[in-house]
């Protein structure tokens, strides 16, 4: 690859002191370092139902997501979540509180998702979306989920909306064995 800094050629290099291999460029000696991105997300509610967005763009086209995206620079896990819900279904969250992570290390993704309250019934379908619906537990549509992410956090959801709205914090490489 080339430097981002002054575009001469960089080499991929392993570091004293850094167990990790590194592009470090070959003229002003710049080390690119890359580490995973944060997606913020939320699981949106009104009463007993929960709201999803079908996806008008690629990857999952057609299928269901919960809101969600990149965080922004100057933004709280909360404020990115709420934009997010803003921006894909014109949603007005009230952010109750974390119900979980996802990591994708193969990727170097990490998803914080959110339970939301509707505060507002203007929700609509925004950009990156064609359809905005309010799905009963029983009503979601499994076999046209958008990422085994959003399918960890359904299940998980329903799980817990089933034990008592039990809603406790989920992990997909922790705690996976707690009954
Ligand atoms: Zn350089």
């Amino acid at each position: 690859m080339y430097c981002i800094k002054c575009g001469s050629k960089t080499k991929n290099v392993k570091i004293a002191e850094d167990n990790y291999r590194r592009n470090v460029c070959l003229k002003c000696k710049y080390i690119h370092y890359v580490n995973p991105k944060i997606i913020v997300g939320t699981l949106p509610i009104l009463g007993n139902k929960l709201l999803l967005c079908k996806r008008s763009i690629s990857p999952g086209h057609g299928k269901w997501t919960f809101p969600s995206g990149y965080m922004e620079m100057g933004e709280s896990l909360e404020d990115g979540a709420r934009r997010e819900s803003n921006e894909e279904a014109n949603l007005e969250l009230d952010i109750l509180k974390l119900y979980g992570n996802y990591s994708i290390p193969d990727i170097g993704q990490v998803l914080f998702v959110y339970l939301g309250l509707i505060i507002s019934k203007n929700f609509k379908a925004g950009s990156e979306t064609s359809e905005v619906k309010l799905f009963n537990i029983k009503e979601i549509p499994w076999v046209d989920i958008a990422f085994p992410s959003v399918k960890f956090f359904l299940e998980k959801y329903a799980k817990d909306y089933e034990n008592n709205k039990n809603f406790k914090y989920h992990s997909n490489f922790a705690g996976n064995n707690l009954k």
